[in-house]
Parts: C-alpha cells; structure tokens; sequence
C-alpha cells in the first residue's frame, strides 16, 4: 500500500468513528440514522402518570431503542445524543402545547443523576452532553433559552435496578437523593428528565426529594418508555 492511500484508510476509519457510516438504529442503511429509523424518532410524545407526576415521553423501550440508549451512555455516540436530545425537546415541548401558560424557558430542566460509580466508570453523566446538545437545538429552533442544572445528588448507594423486581426497585430508589445543598432555585418551576421510564421509582424518589424542600415539579420527560412497566434491560 502506498502512502497515499494508507493515509486514505486512515482518514476514512477517522471520519468513520466521527460519523458513523451506517444506520446506529438498524445498521443495515448508509447514514447515521437512516430515513426509515428516524419515523420511530419522531413518533408522538406519550403520556404516563407515575403517583401523579406527568411523564412526558417519546419511544417504546425496547431491544432497537435501548440500542441507542446504549451507545449515548457507554460510547457517547454523537448520532445517538443528537436523536435523544431531539426526542426529548420533542417531550418537553408538549408540556407548552398542553398549557399555553407555561414557557420552558422560565422553568429549570433537572436530569436524574448517574451514580458516584457511572460517573467514573464514564468520566461523566451521560445525559450532560444530551442536555447541552438539547439547550443548542432549541435556541437554533426559536431561539429560546433552555436551562437545566444538576440540582440532585445520590445520597446512598443504589443498586444497579437492571435486575429488579417492580417493589425491589421501590425500596432500592426510596430517598435515594438528597439535594444539592446550596443549589435552590426556588424561583423556577422543573421538569426532571432521564433516558428511560421503567417502573418510575427513580423519578418518584426524585419528585418527592424535590418537593420535600418546597421545590415546583410540573412534570417530567424521558426519551423511552417501557409499555408494560416490563423489567427490560
Ligand atoms: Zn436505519
């Protein structure tokens, strides 16, 4: 192989990790999520109540979705960011539509932590770069300022609920954060928002951690939902 094409090949893995050549959802199309995948993208926001806390979301959780999931968390893929972003302006913006009084610019988007161990296992929350990306969309859109803050914090140590029961993912969530100390921000309204809907003892213990500092939670919104409340991994 000549130089030139050895620096070809080069190039070409370069740009194939930066934009990854073929479809992340089905992985059989050439782009990064093909026309046919983006339709499950853009399907209509779903409403679920979880003890009276409204969920906004956006895909069924299933084996192709979490697919996506995965590769925002454990490899940070870009592709996979920007689409859980958009799915999740997607899922807040219908919190507008319901209730014209209500702009998400005056309102503080709060993600749901990682834990102490994801964070250094990943160098970071996953969701961060999701955030920003969502904050960037929506200015580019109608330029609104979108914020969110880290405002919770695990306050003991939580056991990954991959494998548990409906009720074992209650006590393991059961005031499982604490906030921020000097991080109030009574003046704004929050949506919490996290990637996926399970059982919705993770969101619950973070509504009632909010609330029970007097805080406004008006809802919540998620890129997936399980239909079933299934254990799904
Ligand atoms: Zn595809």
């Amino acid at each position: 192989m000549d130089f030139d094409r050895r620096k070809e090949g080069i190039f070409s893995a370069l740009t194939s990790l930066v934009f990854p050549k073929i479809c992340i959802y089905c992985q059989v199309e050439f782009a990064p999520l093909c026309l046919k995948c983006q339709q499950f993208w853009l399907a209509p926001v779903q409403r679920r109540y979880i003890k009276g806390l409204a969920v906004n979301s956006i895909l069924a959780y299933n084996a192709a979705s979490s697919r996506i999931v995965i590769q925002a968390k454990e490899s940070r893929n870009r592709v996979a960011q920007f689409w859980m972003a958009r799915a999740l302006s997607t899922a807040l913006e219908k919190f507008e539509l319901d209730n014209p009084a209500l702009s998400i610019s005056h309102c503080l988007l709060v993600p749901i932590p990682s834990t102490k161990s994801a964070i250094r296992k990943r160098g970071g929350s996953f969701l961060h770069p999701i955030l920003d990306k969502l904050v960037e969309l929506q200015k580019e859109k109608n330029g609104m300022r979108w914020r969110w803050k880290e405002l919770l914090i695990h306050q003991k140590s939580v056991r990954d609920q991959s494998e548990l029961s409906y009720t074992a993912r209650q006590s393991n969530m059961a005031s499982a954060f604490r906030l921020r100390s000097d991080d109030l921000v009574r003046e704004r309204p929050i949506l919490l928002i996290d990637d996926v809907l399970t059982t919705g003892a993770t969101l619950d213990s973070a509504f009632r951690a909010l609330r029970e500092r007097n805080l406004t939670v008006l809802g919540a919104a998620t890129v997936c939902a399980s239909a079933h409340r299934l254990l799904i991994r």
